[in-house]
């Protein structure tokens, strides 16, 4: 398993489609389809929002993908260098398929024509048969431009008579996950449980220890302990002890009542 950043991990220059295109994860591509692609504005989000569902994907013996949109630097204790070795830490962790970086710039990101092309073509290349965004209401606009790129690349990749490569094909489904900042009260579609694979999501989200432990207060409450106290929270409305939250834009469908816990 190996990951690779497609276009250069110093994300100093914003790349263009026509750039990008050709070369688009050109020695990184997965050899065959993902079933299940998250896409994160910042390396740390996927494992943040849905680490959980990962895992239990995983188990299940799924293909998992995780694209981020940008390298997520600069930070007050991170670097690229250090990112990227956290990241490549927590992939091992959650045993992932496949993970790439499209290049996008962190702090800038926006859901304009260029990012679109790309981030569609990527979906043609992956071919997901389902998509996982962050969810749409959030203080963080990188985050809410994410959203938005994913829902209008998402569109995208279905195009015929266009000059993006591979056969149109956009992810069927679209899920969101938590991963917010900002205090408040959110409704989810619905609530997995994540009860065995709480110890490796939380050693997941431990990996990116410039962004989770160095220069965090010492004092309660403590950010990992308030992770938890959340999953619980989640697992709590469940009847299980630890949750992991989804939305959804659309009504969902079950096989059946058994599907329910
Ligand atoms: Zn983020």
């Amino acid at each position: 398993m190996a990951w690779q950043c497609s276009i250069g991990s110093a994300n100093t220059e914003k790349p263009t489609f026509m750039q990008s295109s050709p070369q688009l994860f050109a020695n990184n591509q997965p050899e065959t389809p993902l079933d299940y692609l998250v896409i994160a504005p910042h390396p740390d989000d996927a494992e943040l929002g849905m680490a959980g569902a990962i895992l239990k994907l995983k188990s299940e013996g799924k293909r998992v993908g995780v694209l981020e949109l940008t390298n997520g630097e600069p930070t007050p204790f991170g670097t690229v260098e250090k990112r990227k070795k956290e990241t490549d830490e927590a992939t091992e962790i959650l045993n992932l398929d496949w993970r790439g970086n499209l290049g996008l710039t962190n702090r800038t990101l926006l859901p304009d024509l260029e990012s679109r092309k790309i981030l569609a073509s990527a979906f043609r290349i992956l071919r997901p048969k389902t998509a996982f965004a962050p969810y749409w209401i959030d203080a963080h606009p990188d985050h809410r431009a994410a959203t938005q790129l994913i829902e209008d690349a998402r569109f995208w990749a279905k195009l015929t008579k266009t000059e993006m490569s591979s056969d149109p094909l956009p992810p069927p489904r679209l899920y969101y996950y938590y991963c917010i900042h900002l205090r408040q009260t959110v409704t989810p579609a619905f609530i997995l449980d994540i009860t065995p694979f709480w110890a490796k999501k939380l050693a997941s989200i431990k990996a990116f220890h410039s962004q989770f432990i160095e220069g965090r207060k010492e004092t309660a409450p403590m950010f990992l302990e308030q992770l938890t106290s959340e999953a619980s929270y989640w697992g709590k409305l469940i009847g299980k002890r630890y949750g992991e939250p989804f939305a959804s834009r659309e009504p969902l469908g079950v096989g059946g009542f058994s599907e329910f816990l």
